[in-house]
């Protein structure tokens, strides 16, 4: 048996500890050496970017310093949108050696391009998200995010490599075959969307795998969609593991922009000697102060392929540099909130379904899988959070109507909201097979778009 490295010591060894344990003023010194040269280099290959930084008064990287990132011009998604698919490229396009993406909402894809340096690059930050878990040479990676454009399965796949672990790349889907694979070759990490980890450990309990019987995981590294403390709560409890955010965009990188590690696993170390960070204020597109939610926008210092300037992702964090127990000098940032554009507007009032998640989830009959649906039946806006009902109920257990109750209270005690609480049969919420979970639908007339939901 190979050494595992799960005891939760501060001596667990990083992937590349001369990059993430930098004093303050080294890593200050290297972020604006790479900016420089970014700026150089958008320059040169004299695109939309070089417009842009020539508009902003920018000639050249020596004209810029670090306290001047948020004058610097910002990059979106619609960028990649109107110069899909290779409009944005900084190498000739036989330098590209893969693409990736996101087949993104409405089937729009968004198309990102990578050079040998690139892949590298991505490998080596998911070898550091892996090693932040836990995991060293030998150690069994069971790696079930999908396999394909999105990033999460070959970001994984080579960051294991790259560290000199084991990956079974199982991909996502056919639960029954992943339990058997588990049970076989007993991997400690799994690594997957946070729906579908759920999923699987209900299928593990299910065929009588569970920590008190064999079930050898001992970490979760879960991304892909935004997923709360309360999960995280029911994740351990649920697969005995320690559960770890990870987080990236194809459009910086893929998985591997910032990961969680098991020392703390308290916020998400951010590789910010390749990806320098910002939140910014979503309506103002001002820096917030820190520990204050913003956009999260990234700048790309060292990549080939498509670097960008302050790409501003749409997802909400809020950022840290107090240090962190397991050594590392990366500043934090805090599990994403939720999208700038998931957010749901119910009746004047602004809400993530992320924050009703944390308050579903903190009442213990509750099962980890909902569906918020947003009820426009009668031409307003309602909310209706579907949830089903915990395995294991006993005679002292509270009652649906003592649940619904006591959940409706929390909802408009903690959010000022009222919203609906539906207690629904057993598997009405849609499980995850694939990818990413669905967590709220609309609901404009017809059949229910949950079974069993009668309001
Ligand atoms: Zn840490």
């Amino acid at each position: 048996m190979l050494a595992m490295r799960f005891d939760n010591d501060s001596s667990l060894p990083m992937f590349e500890p001369e990059a993430e344990a930098l004093p303050a003023e080294e890593l200050s010194a290297l972020q604006i050496r790479r900016l420089r040269e970014l700026i150089d280099k958008l320059l040169a290959a004299n695109g939309l970017q070089a417009t842009r930084l020539r508009d902003a008064g920018v000639a050249a990287g020596a004209d810029v310093g670090l306290d001047d990132l948020p004058r610097l011009p910002t990059t979106a998604k619609q960028d990649l949108w109107d110069n899909y698919p290779f409009g944005l490229l900084a190498v000739p396009r036989d330098q590209v050696v893969a693409v990736h993406g996101s087949s993104g909402t409405g089937g729009r894809p968004t198309i990102v391009a990578y050079s040998k340096g690139d892949i590298a690059l991505w490998s080596r930050m998911c070898a550091r998200a892996l090693a932040a878990a836990g995991a060293g040479p030998g150690t069994i990676v069971h790696n079930a995010y999908g396999y394909g454009l999105f990033t999460g399965g070959l970001g994984i796949h080579q960051g294991a490599i790259a560290l000199g672990a084991t990956v079974v790349p199982v991909s996502g889907g056919m639960t029954a075959r992943q339990v058997t694979l588990i049970a076989d070759l007993q991997p400690q990490i799994l690594t997957c969307t946070p729906s579908y980890a759920i999923r699987l450990g209900e299928a593990l309990a299910e065929a009588g795998l569970t920590k008190q019987n064999g079930l050898s995981l001992q970490a979760g590294v879960f991304g892909a969609e935004p997923w709360t403390q309360e999960m995280r709560s029911r994740l351990n409890e649920l697969l005995g593991i320690t559960a770890l955010d990870i987080y990236g965009l194809s459009e910086v990188i893929g998985p591997g922009v910032a990961s969680e590690c098991i020392v703390a696993a308290d916020g998400l170390h951010v590789n910010e000697d390749h990806f320098l960070v910002e939140a910014l204020g979503p309506v103002t597109g001002e820096p917030v102060p820190e520990g204050t939610p913003g956009e999260l926008t990234f700048t790309t210092v060292t990549k080939e392929a498509l670097p960008l300037l302050r790409y501003r992702t749409g997802d909400i964090a809020a950022l840290r540099s107090d240090p962190c127990p397991c050594g590392r000098t990366l500043v934090r940032m805090s599990k994403v909130m939720g999208r700038k554009d998931d957010m749901l507007v119910i009746r004047g009032v602004n809400v993530y379904p992320s924050e009703i998640e944390r308050v579903l989830l903190g009442e213990p009959a509750v099962a980890p899988d909902y569906l918020l649906v947003v009820d426009e039946r009668g031409g307003g806006r309602d909310l209706i959070a579907c949830c089903e009902r915990r395995t294991g109920r006993t005679a002292d257990s509270p009652s649906d109507d003592q649940i619904r109750g006591a959940l409706e209270h929390d909802l408009r005690e903690t959010l000022g909201l009222r919203v609906a609480v539906a207690i629904v049969p057993r598997g009405a919420v849609p499980r995850t097979e694939l990818g990413k979970a669905i967590r709220v639908r609309r609901w404009s007339g017809g059949e229910p778009p949950v079974p069993g939901l009668d309001v």
